[in-house]
């Protein structure tokens, strides 16, 4: 029996005590007018994730507070991948890495920098962190990614089948995949213990006499507080080679670490992972779907860049190189900004926005999300220190308006047939295609200006000017933009 009881003066979410859930009523109730696309995401995700907590939490419960992050860095896992089957995959998984760096990576990096199996605490509630959450659900998917997901379901069953009615640990957790995969989990385990997000460098050499392609990595982790010297930690990174036609480039043989199923195991400080047998140069695409959380430190030209904002299938990918494009477009808007001068932006880069708004290919959620562009403080922690936020706002504001005015009469031609008067539903389908409208009208709304740009041109704008007004819902706005006419 699962019962749920709403309440609407609640401090948390929801809490998954056993045979009654006690929910914030938010993530409960919704009403169709007041209720927006992400107040019903929230819902799925938050009574999935009480209900998941039936098993990972109550049945099979923790040992001791240390062991927080075996029920709820697993139940995030388990919620996380609910969504991504529920939704749109790739869209899911840009929330829980944005997510992830806005919050969890912060903590790495200051004074409460912890393990996801912290070794102790003054108060208990501040052990209900980010690290144990966010990064407890990443060590989890890590595990999936190491021993593919077969054999990580099979690891799963053998857990619940042991331990149902248990209290346990993280060791009796990893003991279990151990098991059904007959591998040592020993250094993977590390991640569970130590603390601070690994930096990864890498640098690419490519040899077109010997037909190799080489790959040094090195990778270190930062002293967190009271953990000064870090071991080197068993990271997997996903990867692909990608030829020029965008397909994926095969080698011969690789030797300087171990490869299988998409991923280089590193489990030294430095490999260098040489490959051969590669008929011609390949763009590397690294980190596929964030499979390890690390920060990637990979010097990449814009060509490059620009080539995997087009071509990578790996859509996680994806989205991260046309937003590394538009953040560093972003950063030297935001420099010219504070200079005095007007922000412009190369119009090889508002042409691939153009292009990924109409290619109709790619799911609507998905070109929601490539069009939307990174947030005033994802811009401001990228450029570090000395954050100037209204030379900020203008390199966003004047990036929409070039995106909205040079591609004027294709993006309203986009959103009106997206804003088809069709009943109110909540489903994916649906909210992703209202994300995609509201985007576009955003654009369209900032585009009544200059285009703002530099080199090529692009195809002639549409003379019509656009009333300009930031819309709440789609179809309403399309309907005030007509009349504005
Ligand atoms: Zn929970």
């Amino acid at each position: 029996m699962f019962n749920i009881v709403a309440v609407s003066d609640f401090n948390m979410g929801a809490m998954e005590n056993k045979g009654l859930n006690v929910f914030n009523d938010k993530y409960v109730l919704a009403l169709p007018e007041t209720a927006t696309d992400a107040d019903y995401a929230a819902i799925e995700a938050i009574i999935a994730h009480e209900y998941f907590h039936n098993w990972t939490g109550n049945r099979i419960t923790c040992r001791d507070w240390f062991q927080l992050c075996l029920k709820e860095g697993l139940t995030v896992f388990r919620d996380h991948e609910f969504s991504a089957d529920q939704r749109s995959r790739p869209v899911k998984r840009v929330a829980e890495v944005r997510a992830l760096k806005a919050h969890q990576f912060p903590e790495d990096q200051g004074p409460l920098a912890h393990p996801v199996r912290p070794r102790k605490f003054r108060e208990i509630n501040n052990f209900y962190t980010s690290t144990v959450y966010e990064k407890g659900s990443e060590v989890v998917r890590m595990i999936r990614t190491l021993l593919g997901a077969h054999v990580f379901r099979a690891g799963m069953d053998l857990y619940f089948a042991r331990h149902d009615g248990q209290a346990v640990t993280i060791e009796d957790f990893v003991a279990c995949f151990e098991e059904a995969s007959g591998r040592d989990l020993t250094q993977f385990a590390l991640w569970y213990h130590q603390a601070g997000t690994p930096n990864l460098n890498v640098e690419a050499t490519w040899s077109a006499r010997d037909k190799t392609f080489r790959l040094d990595i090195e990778q270190s982790t930062p002293p967190t507080p009271g953990e000064t010297r870090k071991k080197a930690m068993h990271i997997p990174l996903a990867f692909g080679l990608l030829g020029a036609n965008g397909k994926e480039l095969a080698w011969e043989s690789v030797e300087g670490a171990t490869v299988s199923g998409g991923v280089i195991h590193l489990k030294k400080r430095k490999h260098a992972v040489v490959f051969r047998g590669v008929q011609s140069r390949p763009v590397a695409s690294l980190n596929r779907s964030f499979s390890a959380p690390v920060t990637l430190h990979f010097a990449q030209g814009d060509a490059d860049r620009t080539f995997l904002a087009r071509h990578d299938t790996d859509a996680f990918s994806r989205w991260q190189a046309i937003n590394d494009l538009v953040t560093a477009a972003l950063i030297k808007a935001t420099k010219a900004a504070r200079g005095g001068k007007a922000p412009l932006f190369d119009a090889a880069l508002i042409a691939l926005l153009g292009q990924i708004a109409a290619d109709d290919s790619l799911e609507p959620a998905f070109r929601a999300l490539a069009l939307q562009l990174p947030g005033e403080t994802e811009i401001a922690r990228e450029i570090g220190d000395n954050v100037d936020p209204d030379s900020i706002h203008a390199a966003r504001e004047a990036l929409s308006r070039a995106i909205g005015a040079n591609h004027r009469a294709s993006l309203r031609m986009i959103a009106e047939t997206l804003s088809t008067p069709v009943a109110f539903s909540p489903d994916a389908a649906s909210a992703g295609k209202r994300a995609l409208a509201n985007v576009l009208i955003d654009h369209l709304g900032a585009g009544s200006g200059e285009p703002g740009i530099r080199g090529a041109t692009l195809p002639r704008r549409d003379q019509h000017d656009g009333s300009g007004r930031r819309a709440r819902h789609a179809s309403a706005a399309l309907r005030r933009n007509r009349d504005g006419e």
